[in-house]
C-alpha cells in the first residue's frame, strides 16, 4: 500500500533541514504560554519548537531536489547505555577524520540517551553514525534486517551544532520507535526483505483488520491504530490520491500536492511534514506533545497533541524527555 518506510523516515529529516534553512526566525511564538515552572526549561522548549517551524514542501525554484550523497562512517552495537564494537565502514578520504572522531560519535549517542530513558528504548540494538554533510538528513531510524522487532538509530555526525533541531529530530525519530515497535505493530520479516513490493504491501494491508502501518499490521490498542481511527478516516481517501503521485515521474507534483493538501487542512496538522503519512503525523504530533505546551484549544491539530495526554505512561515519558533536554542546556 505504501512506500518503503525508510524513505519517509529519512524524508522527515531532509524536510526538517530544508525548512530549518529557510524558516528560522520567520515564526513568532507569541501564542505559546509555557506551563513549566522551570524557566530555563521553558526557554529550551520554546527554542526547540521554533527550530522546527517552516514549510517542508515549499521548494524554491523549478529544479528538482537532489538528495546529497550519504555515507555510513561507523556502526556500533547498543548494550543498554553503552555503544560497543565499532565497525568502520569504507569511506572517502575526506571523511577519515570524522570517522575517527569517537568522542563526537559518543557525544551524539549521549544526547539521545540523556533525553530518552533506558526503559523506553529497549528496542534499539544498533547505532549508526553517518553523514550527508551539514543539514539535509539529521537522523533516522530503521528496522534491523535480520530481526524486524529490533531497531537502529542513525545520527548525522555533521549536524550536532544546531542542538535544538537535533533534539526535535531525535524525538521525532524516537516517536517512530514508540509507535512502530513490536508491542504496537506486528514485525513483518517479508516486508523488511522486500519493502518496495507494492502488491505485497497492498495484500497485507487488506488482510490487516486494524491500521496497516507500512511496517506491518498494528494492534487494536496501539497508539497508531487509535490515532488513525480518530484523525485519519475522513481524509484518507483524499490523501491517498496525493500520496500515489510520489510514484510518478515528477516529484514536484507530489510535493505541491501535499502542500496544497496541507493548506486545505491546516487546522488538522501541526505542520506540513505531518501530512506525509499517518506514521509521520503521529511522530510529528508526539514531538509537539513533548516540546510544546499543553494545548488549550479544540482544533484537530490541538486534539492530536492532546491525544498523548490520555496515556499516563506518555505523560511520564514527556516529563523525563524534558528533564533530559533541559539538563543538556544547563
Ligand atoms: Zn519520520
Amino acid at each position: 500500500m505504501n512506500k518503503n518506510l525508510t524513505f519517509f523516515i529519512i524524508l522527515v529529516a531532509v524536510g526538517l533541514s530544508i525548512f530549518l534553512g529557510i524558516a528560522l526566525g520567520r515564526f513568532t511564538l507569541n501564542k505559546l504560554s509555557v506551563e513549566t515552572a522551570n524557566s530555563a526549561c521553558a526557554v529550551t522548549m520554546t527554542d526547540i519548537i521554533a527550530s522546527a517551524q517552516g514549510d517542508v514542501y515549499v521548494i524554491e525554484g523549478d529544479t528538482e531536489f537532489v538528495e546529497p550523497q550519504s555515507y555510513y562512517l561507523v556502526t556500533y552495537s547498543v548494550e543498554g547505555d553503552e555503544i560497543i564494537e565499532p565497525f568502520l565502514e569504507p569511506v572517502p578520504n575526506n571523511l577519515a577524520d570524522e570517522q575517527k572522531d569517537i568522542a563526537l560519535q559518543t557525544e551524539a549517542w549521549d544526547v539521545f540517551t540523556t533525553i530518552v530513558p533506558a526503559q523506553d528504548r529497549q528496542m534499539l540494538v544498533q547505532y549508526n553514525v553517518f553523514t550527508d554533510g551539514n543539514s539535509n538528513t539529521l537522523a533516522a531510524v530503521d528496522q534491523n534486517l535480520e530481526d524486524p522487532s529490533k531497531w537502529i538509530l542513525e545520527i548525522d555526525i555533521a549536524d550536532l551544532a544546531d542542538r535544538d533541531a537535533l533534539l526535535f529530530t531525535l524525538i521525532h525519530e524516537y516517536a517512530h520507535l514508540l509507535t512502530l515497535n513490536a508491542t504496537q505493530v506486528i514485525p513483518d520479516q517479508e516486508i523488511v526483505d522486500d519493502p518496495m513490493n507494492v502488491a505485497m504491501l497492498e495484500e497485507k494491508a487488506a488482510a490487516c483488520p486494524n491500521y496497516f502501518a507500512g511496517t506491518g499490521c498494528s494492534y487494536p490498542n496501539s497508539y497508531i491504530h487509535t490515532f488513525y481511527n480518530r484523525f485519519w478516516v475522513d481524509i484518507n481517501d483524499e490523501w491517498k490520491k496525493i500520496d500515489a503521485l510520489q510514484y510518478g515521474e515528477d516529484d514536484m507534483l507530489y510535493f505541491d500536492g501535499l502542500y496544497s493538501f496541507y493548506k486545505t487542512h491546516q487546522d488538522q496538522f501541526v505542520d506540513d511534514y505531518a501530512t506525509t503519512h499517518p506514521a509521520e503525523d503521529i511522530a510529528e504530533s508526539f514531538t509537539y506533545f513533548v516540546f510544546a505546551p499543553k494545548p488549550t484549544g479544540d482544533s484537530i491539530k490541538e486534539q492530536k497533541i492532546a491525544f498523548f495526554y490520555e496515556y499516563p505512561e506518555l505523560v511520564q515519558l514527556r516529563e523525563n524527555i524534558l528533564n533530559g533536554a533541559c539538563s543538556l542546556k544547563e
